[in-house]
């Protein structure tokens, strides 16, 4: 048996012939850019997440970008982040010329660490861009406040929590703006590069528009310094197919989550944990684990991928380490060196995660095993 982080292929299978269907119209009216299928998938988002505009994007990378230039962020702002994310998260915080500024996160919930945020506030600091890592809301009611308290612009990054809340409200719809990806992998993902930014402040939403279409508002007309950022009918049509069943699938991750943990807690391994406050939608299913590369060798050899997100925490990386030497954040760092995430999109099924459960606790067994005999 062999068990894949993501399985892309059974999903594809069971809405083959919707999909196939929406592409011979889209082939027929041979409108491939800015068609009707974009427009209705922007309707359709905005509505999901409770927020007035949505605006979709060539990727969730594009999304953070534009979002903070629609923000007026620039040269010689700062940006508070979390240094345990996806590259992207910093990225885009450079492509505008400002600086991240890395905060620590908590250990429980590998999010941005709240209560450090305030001491890393300067006059310089203009937002903070917490990310929903793993498909769980960072604590949106204290960012809130804070943003309110400094004067601050919320910019969530919701690459990996399309579908989640915090208190009842989606992430997305807490911030100023909200950054989506729909990465193939992604909980809502299309079959290529996409992303969304939604927001209830209409200037910014046009402002974004406008970026995203080379600075034009008016055909040929370009007021401003844009790019081409835009998604396609063929992704749209992907999109607004899997949309109707997002609930059911974060569902199912969910369950498979609750599974997980049952057969995992108190076996050597440490399950993630759900903080209460919002609903977490298990993009990843990430356990904290010690002799993380002796476990991965024996899931390997029972057909079982695994996957380290993320092994370096972005302060430590190279682009970044040399003007942050001797910036010390040990939760992130602890962190990227004990986290394993282990498959869990909802096609797996009770009797795979029953297996992955097995090996990992025969692994762990044997290893204690083992260090007994040497002890001997
Ligand atoms: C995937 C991801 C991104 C980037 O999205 P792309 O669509 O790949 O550009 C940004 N932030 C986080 C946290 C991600 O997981």
């Amino acid at each position: 048996m062999t068990i894949p982080m993501v399985d892309l292929q059974g999903q594809f299978q069971s809405l083959r012939s919707e999909i196939e269907e929406g592409f011979r119209q889209v082939f027929a009216s041979s409108q491939f850019i800015q068609g009707p299928n974009v427009r209705a998938l922007e309707a359709e988002i905005a509505d999901y997440c409770g927020v007035r505009h949505a605006i979709a994007v060539a990727s969730g990378t594009d999304a953070l970008h534009l979002a903070l230039l629609a923000a007026g962020i620039g040269a010689g702002d700062e940006v508070i982040t979390t240094p345990f994310t996806f590259i992207a998260t910093a990225e885009a915080i450079g492509y505008v010329g400002a600086q991240p500024v890395f905060v620590d996160i908590d250990p429980q919930t590998f999010n941005i660490d709240v209560d450090q945020i305030e001491k890393a506030i300067t006059p310089r600091t203009r937002a903070i861009l917490p990310v929903h890592l793993f498909g769980q809301p960072a604590d949106m009611g204290a960012l809130a406040t804070l943003c309110t308290r400094y004067g601050l612009q919320l910019i969530e990054d919701c690459a990996q929590s399309f579908g989640a809340d915090f208190q009842g409200k989606k992430t997305g719809a807490w911030g100023d703006l909200g950054c989506f990806s729909f990465f193939p992998s992604k909980n809502l993902g299309c079959y290529g590069d996409g992303g969304m930014v939604v927001t209830d402040n209409a200037e910014r939403a046009e402002a974004v528009r406008i970026l995203a279409n080379h600075g034009s508002r008016v055909r040929y007309h370009h007021s401003v310094l844009g790019y081409n950022s835009r998604l396609d009918e063929l992704q749209a049509v992907i999109l607004r197919i899997k949309l109707k069943h997002i609930d059911e699938y974060n569902r199912r991750r969910r369950a498979n989550a609750r599974l997980y943990t049952a057969g995992l807690q108190g076996r050597g391994v440490t399950p993630p944990v759900e903080d209460g406050k919002g609903t977490h939608v298990f993009h990843q299913y990430t356990v904290l684990v010690d002799d993380r590369d002796r476990l991965m060798q024996r899931l390997d050899a029972a057909g079982i991928a695994s996957a380290i997100y993320y092994p370096i925490p972005l302060h430590w990386q190279e682009v970044y380490r040399d003007k942050l030497a001797d910036l010390v954040l040990p939760q992130a760092e602890q962190a990227a060196r004990r986290v394993l995430s282990l498959p869990i999109y909802p096609e797996l099924t009770a009797a795979q995660i029953e297996r992955i459960c097995q090996v990992l606790i025969a692994a762990n067994e044997n290893q204690a095993a083992d260090e007994n005999y040497g002890n001997q």
